[in-house]
């Protein structure tokens, strides 16, 4: 399950949540001050499969 890396805007604040891929389009509340827009940073298990993909393309 993928893990998406949060900002929050209003307090600073940077979270993780876990969230399937079905759910992308629901946004998670700051665990901190309860705002319900946060940023989306980076996906750390997506990242790390485009990477393993890139490097196999280029051995081949
Ligand atoms: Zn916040």
């Amino acid at each position: 399950m993928p893990i998406f890396e949060y900002h929050c805007d209003d307090c600073t604040a940077e979270f993780e949540v876990l969230q399937r891929a079905s759910d992308t389009n629901t946004h998670p509340r700051c665990p901190k001050c309860g705002a319900l827009n946060p940023t989306k940073r980076f996906s750390a298990f997506a990242t790390a499969g485009t990477q393993k993909e890139t490097l196999s393309d280029n051995a081949t």
